[in-house]
């Protein structure tokens, strides 16, 4: 094999030095660890997948020197601790047989039947062809195994066994692959088994990155909890001698246990809450386990009765589950001595819910809970998959998918009492997106807590959020800055990108009618598939946003027209088109007519309705408006198959902004003066900047006008003021942006 591996494995001709007897015992204790009602076919599909295994990877080792099927064995056992059922045991005993060995996947389906092929399918890494960068290997690998999880879920939980035994054996690998499987681990898989629920796995795989990744950080807090965990646990049991003491009294049976942190969030917790290591052992952390429902909250009656809680940290994910199933009562009390206390109160299913999240479906056998869970997982994975364009480059597609898996939730309601939970940094936004697309695009604000707020509104958990909407608002792209979740980020994007598109196609029309109609035609439906045609467009749509796009200049369809003499031969000159076009005819594009998203005006010149004004399609952007004589246009004139006329079609109460430059005595109250004399204008001073320089001042000021003929009675106000040396529009960039001028 040629392709690339980041498994553990080399080459090696020999033959496997030890006897297959050696690991006829690893078959026994992989079918030892299947529950006692495991059916005769089930235990000899686990041990025709495990000798299927032996002979396809013979002859290979693991860096660790150990026969291929060690890690095979292992992944299996890591399965069969999650108690999962004979068929994923297979799977995962199969895992790398097609990435590793000459065998394609078509044999192991014909061999072990569809779903098992596809359970290997998932977990085989793309691992060629026309990809070439790691990168876009690693985002078409990931994107093969998340659409194989959403046909079936054991995939992620086989990819899971893999990755630990991977990573518990990743000192036998080169260290510079340690440390870019360990990133994959922390950054993907680690938050993927969080947001299934695995705690787990999540934990190990978590521990094990950050001892390839921070091996000084990781040795030192694992030495100061073993130094601390004498008086840790002497502390702990002075916590739950008396809490087991008061239960009984109540007659309730519970377990109570010490929890121990896992050293990745004791080292997150003191990096980014910046806390000292002290004083995180110093909290003490229990959990108290109970058959019934209702007793988690009769015990945490107990607690709070026994000692203070402190009641902001309080919290009920048990009414709220987690979207990762997640179920518990926290609460935090000051406890014996005065220390801090963390509690968790849960039922023992909640408890291996916890622990091993969708895993723990396959060890409890009510199927209806079981099928309602697992589909809202699959249905998480598919609205992911769902939501990714098309056409997202690889580093989008790693980078939503880490947004998305690492995002802490907040959890709103709508005003009849619906939780709808959210990634952290929600804003009302995102809130609108997941009550439904259409609220999502027509909303106008909303109320949070029967309080009106602006759109961009962070929520927090708890809020009630009532959205308003408007059937005339509409998406725009400020708002991509507003939102963090997936849905509502590819739901603007997607609005944004086919209104674009039916924007691109109207102006296209637009260009090719007007050369046509210059020259008396009217272009027949005929015509513009044949022109169309010519320039390698099927469906004149696609041409139309093409020449409105940029993609397709209209110098080339006019040329085409020309070579096929459609159009008539004594058509005016260029030189002649040019003279008329800034004489400016009557047949410019109206700027209104277009939509704004398809106009933008230069920086460079800021064009206002009375300025004399030309366009230039840029590719991709739409229109890009221009002052006839700002020097950019000239310049951009040169290339004359991209100038549009335009001309200004403005609601009268639209407007623009506009730059003035001012240079005056510097006097007190000047500020005050130019205020004043402005005042009945009715004119915004959006932005103001003043600089001294001697006895002067000088200044840039930005406002808000109507046109040409506001800003002259502006700029006339403000000359007139006592003091003011001089007012004028700025016509070039003067403050350094970096606009360009198209
Ligand atoms: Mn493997």
């Amino acid at each position: 094999m040629t392709a690339a591996k980041t498994n553990p494995v080399v080459e090696n001709n020999v033959k496997a030095a030890q006897p297959e007897d050696t690991y006829s015992d690893d078959l026994r204790v992989i079918l030892e660890m299947m529950p006692s009602s495991t059916s005769k076919e089930d235990l000899d599909l686990i041990e025709k997948a495990f000798y299927y295994a032996y002979e396809a990877h013979r002859g290979r080792q693991r860096y660790s020197k150990e026969h291929y099927i060690v890690h095979c064995i292992e992944v299996a056992k890591i399965l069969a601790e999650l108690h999962l059922d004979p068929m994923a045991i297979a799977g995962g005993l199969l895992h790398d047989v097609v990435e590793d060995t000459n065998i394609p996947l078509s044999e192991i389906t014909k061999e072990f039947g569809e779903p098992i092929g596809l359970l290997v399918d998932g977990v085989t890494k793309i691992s060629s062809l026309h990809v070439n960068s790691y990168e876009e290997r690693q985002a078409a690998t990931f994107r093969k195994m998340l659409l194989s999880m959403s046909k079936d879920i054991r995939v992620i939980l086989i990819k899971f066994a893999d990755r630990i035994h991977n990573m518990r054996t990743i000192e036998y690998l080169p260290p510079s692959s340690q440390e870019r499987i360990a990133r994959e681990t922390i950054e993907v898989y680690a938050p993927l088994a969080h947001r299934f629920g695995i705690a787990k796995i999540k934990s190990e795989l978590e521990d094990l990155s950050f001892k390839v990744l921070d091996h000084d950080a990781y040795r030192e807090i694992a030495s100061l909890v073993a130094m601390k965990k004498e008086e840790r646990s002497r502390l702990i049991s002075g916590s739950i001698d008396p809490l087991q003491a008061e239960l009984k009294k109540f007659g309730v049976q519970a377990e109570v246990q010490g929890r121990a942190k896992h050293f990745y969030s004791i080292y997150n917790k003191i990096r980014t809450r910046g806390v000292s290591f002290d004083e995180i052992l110093d909290l003490l952390a229990i959990r108290i386990l109970v058959e019934k429902v209702e007793e988690c909250y009769f015990v945490l009656g107990v607690v709070h009765n026994l000692w203070t809680p402190l009641h902001e940290k309080f919290a009920d994910y048990i009414a709220m589950p987690k979207s990762n199933m997640y179920q518990s009562l926290h609460t935090k009390v000051r406890g014996t001595e005065g220390r801090m206390l963390e509690i968790q109160i849960r039922t023992r299913k909640m408890h291996s819910i916890a622990e091993e999240g969708i895993a723990a479906h396959w060890a409890y056998k009510e199927q209806a809970g079981k099928i309602a869970d697992i589909k809202k997982q699959v249905n998480w994975v598919r609205s992911f998959l769902d939501l990714q364009e098309d056409d997202s480059t690889p580093k989008e597609f790693m980078d939503t998918l880490r947004d998305d898996l690492f995002s802490d939730e907040v959890f709103a309601f709508s005003p009849r009492g619906k939780v709808i939970t959210l990634p952290q940094g929600a804003t009302t936004i995102d809130f609108a997106f997941a009550v439904h697309t259409d609220v999502g695009i027509h909303c106008i604000g909303a109320k949070v807590n029967k309080k009106i707020v602006p759109l961009n509104t962070e929520l927090q958990s708890g809020d009630t959020v009532e959205i308003i909407t408007s059937k005339n608002q509409k998406p725009s792209q400020d708002w991509l800055r507003y939102v963090v979740s997936a849905r509502a980020k590819s739901k603007i994007k997607r609005w944004l990108k086919e209104s674009q598109l039916e924007q691109y196609i109207k102006l296209g029309n637009e260009l090719f009618t007007r050369e046509l109609n210059r020259v008396h035609m009217v272009p027949s439906d005929d015509l513009i598939k044949d022109i169309a045609q010519e320039c390698g467009y099927d469906v004149k749509e696609s041409f139309f946003a093409s020449l409105g796009n940029g993609d397709l200049s209209l110098q080339t369809v006019i040329n085409r027209l020309n070579a096929k003499h459609i159009l008539p031969s004594d058509r005016e000159s260029t030189l002649q088109r040019m003279i008329r076009r800034v004489r400016r005819s009557d047949s410019g594009i109206k700027i209104q007519g277009l939509g704004d998203m398809m106009i933008r005006f230069a920086e460079c010149c800021r064009p206002l309705p009375g300025d004399k004004v030309t366009g230039f399609v840029t590719k991709g952007k739409g229109v890009t408006v221009h002052r006839v004589d700002c020097k950019n246009a000239r310049f951009l004139q040169a290339e004359l198959d991209r100038e549009v006329p335009v001309e200004w079609d403005v609601d009268r109460d639209q407007e623009f902004n506009a730059r003035v430059q001012l240079l005056a005595e510097d006097r007190r109250h000047l500020l005050r003066d130019i205020t004043g004399a402005i005042a009945p204008l009715n004119i915004n001073m959006i932005d103001m900047n003043m600089r001294q320089e001697g006895a002067l001042v000088l200044g840039t000021v930005t406002v808000k006008v109507k046109n040409l003929a506001h800003l002259t009675k502006f700029i006339r106000k403000v000359q007139d003021v006592k003091g003011v040396v001089s007012v004028s529009r700025v016509d070039e960039q003067i403050d350094g942006s970096k606009d360009s001028p198209i």
